[in-house]
């Protein structure tokens, strides 16, 4: 019987040691693992996992692929509907996607989707021919006449949107603000647990493939959206939610105390754990992280791996609320994370130099659900207490940017400043698309890579037709 073969594990480097390293936390499959982990697929006719995948990846079909040892296939038949596996297997969160909805789930474990769509990808960057792969569409051929296509940002939704446009025959040019390209996929999630080698391959095959890139482009600084319609047929806006949230407590201001986001580009991007770095970030020895995500994780378990003695996680629900993708709250368990449930911080305290010595912590228990579904986290009077802390990063989430809002009066956007578009990403502003983060608000790679693929579609439509 197909269950009764044991979901595959990856090899991972052990905790102690890979918190001392930012190498990748967890390898591949070996081809005869595949294999196996792909036998436990029952081939459903009503594949209950691919309803849960945003952009509805063939998972059956390319499950019996790997489990007949026709890798290619397998990652031809994934990369028709998602351009970045080798990503999407590492950073989806499956739990709540295809695999949340696989029916072997009910009764024990699903099948590793997530790790298969890794495999796939990784076998065939090493196997297969360059112009085969991810955004290496074959290169399209372009009339001297193809209309100019501008994209915003060089996050998975502007590359997507770039690479679908590039592949109907547009020249696209993306503007990206920061040096490097890639958003968050470069400057947030950090290399252990997705090499920036996997992110420099997708750029350089759409590079190749015809996809013109200025990094260092701030629109609304060097050029308004109004200056780029005058050059481009149309513009697709992909610039995220990267402006960082904070609490408003008394405190905030010390130095010591990081946006998760200022200390994930400075280490990323800047290589701060490089010594003779140009923008440094402090090693504390006590740090604690607020928040409960994805972003709040790779912030606390980067700080470990710069060598803190004692890194907490303060988050004011339960584990249960926790939003992070579950694998990563396990590493993060084992590499000796220590989590503060049910804790918020209400004051940062400083020393005579103006420097964060303490977090004033206070307790909480769960109440009502909320808007979101989950349980409202309610203070505990009375119960607050000082914890001695050198380093804190704040990770409570993001916000749009709101440079393009302020130099684009008539893009209209709603009232925390996200762009308002239709079902096709399109705005009310005419020869203006928006989608990923900056449409839907803090989402997924995934989500972002869909919202850009549909509007390239429209896109495509609008400008043939103009
Ligand atoms: P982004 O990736 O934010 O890219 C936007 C790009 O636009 C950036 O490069 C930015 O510099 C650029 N830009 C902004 N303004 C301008 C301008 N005016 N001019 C030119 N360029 C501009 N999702 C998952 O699915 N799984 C995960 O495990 C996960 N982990 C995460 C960890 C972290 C630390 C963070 C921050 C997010 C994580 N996410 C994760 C969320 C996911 O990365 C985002 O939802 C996704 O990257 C959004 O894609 P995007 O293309 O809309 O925007
Ligand atoms: Fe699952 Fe993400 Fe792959 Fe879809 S793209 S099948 S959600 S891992
Ligand atoms: Fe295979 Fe699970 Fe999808 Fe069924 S639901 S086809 S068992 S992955």
């Amino acid at each position: 019987m197909a269950e009764k073969i044991a979901r595959q594990r990856k090899p991972e480097q052990a905790p102690q040691v890979r918190r001392t390293n930012f190498l990748e936390v967890a390898g591949n499959y070996s081809p005869e693992q595949a294999r196996l982990e792909a036998g436990r697929c029952l081939q459903c006719k009503n594949p209950a996992c691919v309803s849960g995948c945003p952009v509805g990846v063939q998972i059956p079909q390319f499950i019996q692929q790997i489990k007949d040892g026709a890798f290619a296939r397998a990652y031809e038949i994934i990369r028709a509907d998602n351009y970045l596996p080798a990503v999407c297997g590492r950073v989806c969160p499956q739990e709540t996607q295809c695999e949340g909805r696989c029916v072997l789930g009910k009764k024990g474990e699903p099948v590793a989707i997530g790790n298969l769509e890794r495999f796939a990808a990784d076998w065939a960057a090493v196997n297969t021919a360059a112009e085969t792969r991810e955004f290496a569409f074959p290169r399209a051929s372009r009339a001297q006449s193809a209309a100019k296509i501008a994209v915003v940002g060089s996050g998975p939704s502007g590359l997507t949107c770039a690479a679908e446009l590039n592949a109907a025959g547009f020249d696209v040019t993306v503007f990206e603000a920061l040096h490097e390209l890639g958003g968050v996929l470069a400057y947030g999630i950090p290399e252990f647990r997705l090499p920036k080698e996997i992110v420099r391959r997708e750029i350089e095959n759409l590079s190749a493939a015809g996809v013109r890139f200025e990094t260092n482009a701030v629109i609304g600084k060097i050029r308004t959206i109004d200056e780029l319609l005058q050059d481009f047929a149309a513009v697709y806006i992909a610039s995220g939610a990267g402006f960082p949230s904070f609490m408003n407590i008394t405190g905030e201001d010390l130095n010591g105390v990081y946006s998760a986001n200022e200390y994930l580009t400075r280490l990323n991007l800047m290589k701060a754990y490089q010594s003779g770095a140009d923008t440094p970030v402090l090693k504390g020895q006590n740090v604690a992280v607020i928040g409960g995500g994805n972003v709040a994780l790779d912030a606390a378990r980067s700080a470990l791996r710069l060598g803190a003695t004692q890194v907490y996680l303060i988050y004011r629900r339960s584990r249960a609320e926790m939003p992070a993708r579950r694998e990563e709250i396990q590493h993060a368990e084992e590499e000796g994370l220590k989590f503060l449930f049910l804790h918020n911080p209400v004051q940062y305290l400083g020393d005579e130099k103006g420097f964060v010595q303490k977090a004033l912590l206070q307790k909480m228990t769960l109440g009502e659900p909320d808007a979101s579904g989950r349980r409202r986290p309610v203070p505990e009077t009375g119960s607050e207490y000082e914890l001695a802390v050198d380093t804190v990063i704040v990770a409570v989430g993001t916000q749009a940017n709101p440079i393009l809002k302020d130099t684009t009066p008539d893009l209209p956007t709603d009232k925390r400043g996200y762009i308002i578009i239709d079902e096709n990403g399109r705005t009310a502003k005419k020869s203006v698309w928006a989608g990923g983060d900056i449409a839907s608000g803090a989402a997924t790679v995934i989500l972002a890579m869909g919202s850009g693929k549909r509007a390239a579609k429209s896109i495509g439509k609008y400008v043939r037709s103009a």
